[in-house]
């Protein structure tokens, strides 16, 4: 019986280099076990040079479609039939879509973030938002943000990807006009803000360790601060927000939401985003417990 479930399954999966640490597997499948649909998500590690073969062989193999990760988000959209305005804006594919033998590119991760900032209770229209970071998350935010007629200023290590993105979004989003803050002029820009988002990679497990702030860096109480950061739970720049009366927001309810879309994509089904949130969370802990048993 369970041979025939198996062959039976219907295919979703993550494609990515490296990808065992995906914490996708964990979240999808227990929600497709909470929906009772027999359907199976797998980690697909592909290296960059076999990722067109790798996507046109999801189709040969009868995929419903796949999450994409590291680093194959930008390939991928060279090789979509078509791309959402979404992917399309933000230069990247993070769930793509296989339906009638024909590959549609979707982008979760910018309703992935506006969803978990407006759970964690904060609505950003009209509002100061500042971005630190410019790499491919911080262009899901910016443009998360700016469609929810935020104003946004970012700011990076790097001034030149600063004013990349914000030309590269630029098309994408007529009227909006996106500020790049330079390194003297942060220590105001973060005293403006009513919402500071980490979408560096600095506070990372495995990652530049420390805090995107700079040191004594002030922040204004009773803002909000968001890490896109999941491992850790605690990261430098959550601790230093919270000790400065900001509310501190940890990046699992983005990870958590964007794939809970692209299950409704792929299945059209409500997702179980509870189902999939403890999923993640005991997932994440039983990651962490493994890279302490290895450390020690
Ligand atoms: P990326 O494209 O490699 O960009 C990295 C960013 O971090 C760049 O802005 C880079 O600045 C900055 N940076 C790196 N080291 C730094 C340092 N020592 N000091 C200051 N800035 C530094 O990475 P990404 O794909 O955008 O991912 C960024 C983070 O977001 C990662 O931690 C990732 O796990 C997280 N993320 C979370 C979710 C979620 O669902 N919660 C989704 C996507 C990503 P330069 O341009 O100056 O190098």
């Amino acid at each position: 019986m369970s041979a025939q479930v198996e062959n039976d399954a219907r295919l979703v999966g993550v494609l990515g280099w490296p990808v065992g640490h995906s914490l996708s597997p964990a979240m999808h499948n227990a929600a497709l076990r909470a929906l009772k649909l027999n359907w199976r998500y797998l980690l697909l590690p592909v290296h960059p040079d076999d990722i067109p073969d790798a996507v046109h062989g999801l189709r040969a193999l009868g995929f419903a479609g796949a999450n994409v990760t590291i680093p194959h988000k930008v390939a991928v959209c060279a090789l979509m039939d078509e791309l959402t305005p979404e992917a399309l804006a933000v230069g990247a594919v993070n769930t793509i879509i296989i339906r009638d033998g024909r590959f549609t590119g979707h982008n979760t991760d910018a309703y992935g973030f506006l969803t978990a900032l407006t759970n964690a209770g904060y609505a950003p229209a009209c509002r100061p938002a500042l971005v630190l970071g410019a790499g491919g998350a911080a262009r899901s935010v910016v443009y998360a943000l700016a469609r929810a007629g935020a104003r946004v200023a970012i700011h990076n290590r790097t001034p030149e990807r600063a004013h990349a993105l914000a030309a590269a979004l630029a098309p994408h989003l007529p009227g909006v006009s996106l500020q790049i803050v330079s390194a003297a002029g942060l220590p105001a820009a973060l005293l403006a803000a009513d919402l500071v988002i980490n979408t560096t990679s600095v506070g990372m497990t495995g990652g530049p360790p420390g805090s995107p702030l700079p040191a004594g860096a002030r922040l204004r109480a009773g803002a909000t601060a968001y890490d896109l950061i999941y491992a850790p739970r605690q990261t430098p720049f959550l601790r230093q927000a919270r000790a400065a009366g900001l509310h501190a927001v940890g990046g699992l309810g983005m990870l958590v939401h964007q794939g809970a879309r692209a299950l409704e994509l792929w299945t059209g089904r409500d997702a179980p985003v509870a189902v999939m949130q403890r999923a993640a969370q005991r997932a994440l802990a039983a990651r962490a417990r493994a890279d302490g048993a290895r450390r020690t």
